[in-house]
């Protein structure tokens, strides 16, 4: 169960609706986010949602019989909508395209990079500066020093950033210079993470795990919800299974299922979900097909020089190419019932 609160709820009259829902045998779960109050009522029993859904102070009542809650479209069935500010918006019938190098390498990387977007006319740019990677021997990323560049020339060009934060410490130095927060598939399930991130002001991008269920990964945006943070994007990356010809399988049946599941923006990540370049496009156009609400994808002026990720990294022309393409396809969408 899901109530919506009156911002100008009293606390006695929270007070009763509270009572009111143990009453009916449901846990009541304050939340409190950036945009709304909400009680999130836990329990099976079977109740007339009209013997509470009348009470001063509440807004609107839903049962929502999924296990995760706030995330579901069950009582939220209009598509949100991320905005970033400046005309840059993602889902809602915005689509985004995302594009950048896997590491952020230096100004010269930055620069060429930003050149290219703006030619192709993409307003977000992703990027790591702090990467995980299997082995501690890999570059790792410019760290805090290079995120600051990054975002300061990419603020001076009209484009907005995306970057991973690894680790609760690195929030706070961080939230200043990130337009969107990128959970990483290895941390998907970094609970702690995902509650610190729920704290912040900033849309946060989460990743499926490398071994996840299409429900974890909705129970961890549940997390950022339910921790105050509406402004959540879900990403599917492809999934490890016994399947040894490309790097991942992408999971192309989790982008309807989780815009079925799920009100949120959902974001395909083609170059790690196959992580064979010459492959990066077709899975790219066969998920905006599919109803993605967006495309991120790895590029590099050389992706054969690139510090990380080469092999899955389109060149410029291809991504240009890819870019003209996808736009084509969003553009038609509505062939496809999005
Ligand atoms: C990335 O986007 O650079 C990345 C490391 O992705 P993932 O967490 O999906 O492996
Ligand atoms: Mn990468």
């Amino acid at each position: 169960m899901i109530i919506q609160l009156e911002t100008s709820i009293t606390s006695e009259q929270k007070q009763h609706v509270i009572d009111k829902v143990k009453e009916a045998g449901y846990k009541a779960n304050p939340v409190i986010t950036q945009m709304g109050e909400y009680l999130v009522g836990i329990g099976k029993a079977k109740f007339d949602i009209r013997s509470i859904g009348h009470l001063p102070g509440i807004r609107d009542i839903h049962i929502v019989s999924d296990d995760y809650k706030l995330v579901s479209s069950k009582w939220k069935v209009e598509p949100t909508t991320i905005d970033l500010g400046d005309g840059v918006k993602i889902g809602g019938g915005h689509f985004a395209l995302m594009a950048g190098p896997c590491s952020i390498e230096g100004e010269e990387n930055i620069i060429n990079t930003i050149d290219h977007l703006k030619n192709n006319g993409i307003r977000i740019m992703r990027g790591g500066v702090y990467k995980p990677r299997s082995s501690p021997y890999s570059f790792r990323g410019l760290g805090i020093d290079g995120l600051k560049l990054w975002y300061q020339l990419a603020h001076e060009a009209g484009i907005k950033i995306i970057t991973e934060v690894m680790q609760v410490s690195q929030i706070e130095e961080m939230v200043d210079y990130v337009d969107i927060f990128q959970v990483g598939a290895r941390n998907t399930q970094n609970f702690n993470l995902l509650d610190e991130l729920g704290k912040v002001d900033k849309p946060v991008m989460i990743k499926r795990g490398i071994s996840g269920t299409i429900d974890e990964l909705l129970y961890s945006a549940e997390y950022v919800f339910s921790a105050g943070n509406e402004r959540i994007l879900l990403c599917e990356r492809g999934i490890r299974t016994y399947e040894r010809a490309s790097r991942n399988t992408f999971d192309i049946n989790a982008i309807p299922i989780l815009k079925e599941k799920s009100h949120l923006p959902v974001i395909a990540d083609p170059s790690h979900g196959v992580g064979i370049r010459d492959f990066v496009e077709p899975v790219a156009l066969a998920s905006t097909v599919a109803g993605a609400d967006g495309v991120i994808f790895e590029i590099h002026t050389k992706p054969e020089e690139a510090f990380s990720d080469g092999q899955q990294t389109l060149n410029y022309w291809e991504s240009a190419r890819l870019i003209q393409k996808l736009n084509h396809l969003a553009s038609s969408k509505e062939l496809f019932g999005h």
